[in-house]
């Protein structure tokens, strides 16, 4: 493979393969940018086709980590790491343990955190090998909360420059995924006064959602084409394509996953539908803004930053219509700029 030259290979200063036999871990670690800090990313456990799809997948995520940490004002680089298996049966103290291990023979130019099928539990067992763990539970602990706190507000952005509006009341919100940041993002969107179509992959969360928000579940296929304002990809990434933009009929795209758009071209495709994009590392830096209060944790301090989100989106798309550019290249020229001049 001609690996420096994958398109999202990007000059990430480092990746390392990490491989124990015993506890049959195999990971990626990805380190993009260690220009502002330390590189601060989650974890991510997924059952990938292959090792390439795990590959492209660490390392687009990596990227996005110094855009994210960046625009959202932290003094962090960016990286991430991904664990490939089955979420269902790898899990072990062993495995995490050996994780542990390759994060310290980094010696802390990168701290791993949550991610997809990666719980506070999981972090306390790397946390008992290694120091350069964050969102551990009696600090900062699990950033989901903080996640869904600023996607919510992000969507609420959104309607602001969309609708002219400052309520979510009777707007329709078809969520896709209702894992840890998901399901929060529903809680916070069902008290707002939305209404809530939703789908997973897991019935009991479905459930859930009917009992506690009265949502419409959908099946996973289906939630492109209802008849929403707002759909919140809150699931995995590159859900945005050429397929799925074909069906959606929303006039917003906002929500917690990561890497929601298959290709950067599609972000100008959805300029043509009329669809305002909040690009999905500015609105999802709840949770890593909370990370970095890991040390001296304080929940007021971090809350309030994590808001700035309304702000630094709307910052974003006053700026995208004066340039007449789409809002997910304005954001990469901002952050860009502010890595440039050494987070300024
Ligand atoms: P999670 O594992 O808790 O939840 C993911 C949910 O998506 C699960 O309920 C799963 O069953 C569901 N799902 C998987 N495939 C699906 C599909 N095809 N259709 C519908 N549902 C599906 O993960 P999370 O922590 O809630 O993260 C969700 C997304 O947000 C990820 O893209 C993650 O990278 C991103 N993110 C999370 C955080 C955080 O603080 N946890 C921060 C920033 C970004």
């Amino acid at each position: 493979m001609a690996f420096f030259d994958l398109l999202d290979f990007d000059n990430h200063e480092q990746v390392i393969f990490c491989s124990d036999k015993s506890s049959g871990l195999k990971a990626i670690i990805a380190i993009h940018s260690t220009k502002l800090g330390a590189a601060v990313g989650g974890c991510r456990l997924w059952d990938y086709a292959n090792d390439e799809a795990a590959l492209v997948d660490v390392l687009r995520l990596s990227k996005s980590m110094t855009y994210k940490n960046a625009m959202a004002g932290l003094k962090m680089g960016g990286g991430k790491s991904v664990i490939i298996g089955d979420p269902k049966t790898l899990k072990s103290t062993a495995l995490f343990e050996a994780f542990g291990h390759a994060l310290n023979n980094l010696n802390g130019r990168y701290l791993s955190a949550e991610d997809v099928n990666i719980t506070t539990d999981d972090i306390a067992i790397a946390n008992t090998i290694t120091p350069y763990v964050t969102g551990t539970v009696g600090k900062s602990g699990n950033p989901a909360p903080f996640t869904a706190l600023g996607t919510f507000l992000g969507i609420k952005a959104c309607v602001k420059h969309k609708f002219k509006r400052d309520d979510l009341t009777n707007l329709t919100v078809s969520v896709q995924g209702l894992g840890s940041v998901g399901y929060a993002l529903c809680q916070h969107l069902h008290q707002a006064g939305a209404k809530l179509i939703v789908c997973d992959i897991n019935p009991l969360t479905l459930d859930k959602a009917i009992a506690e928000f009265n949502a419409t579940v959908v099946d996973l296929d289906d939630i492109y084409k209802q008849d929403a304002d707002i759909y919140a990809p809150c699931a995995l990434g590159a859900t945005i394509n050429d397929e799925t933009l074909k069906q959606l009929t929303v006039k917003i795209v906002a929500g917690c996953a990561n890497n929601q758009l298959a290709e950067s071209r599609h972000d100008q495709a959805m300029v043509e539908q009329g669809i305002l994009y909040a690009p999905d590392y500015v609105i999802n830096a709840g949770g890593i803004i909370n990370v970095s209060f890991e040390e001296n944790y304080d929940e007021k301090k971090s809350t309030l930053k994590v808001k700035e989100i309304y702000h630094t989106l709307l910052a974003v798309f006053i700026k995208a219509d004066q340039q007449n550019r789409p809002t997910g290249m304005i954001s990469d020229a901002i952050a860009r700029e502010i890595i440039e001049n050494g987070g300024k």
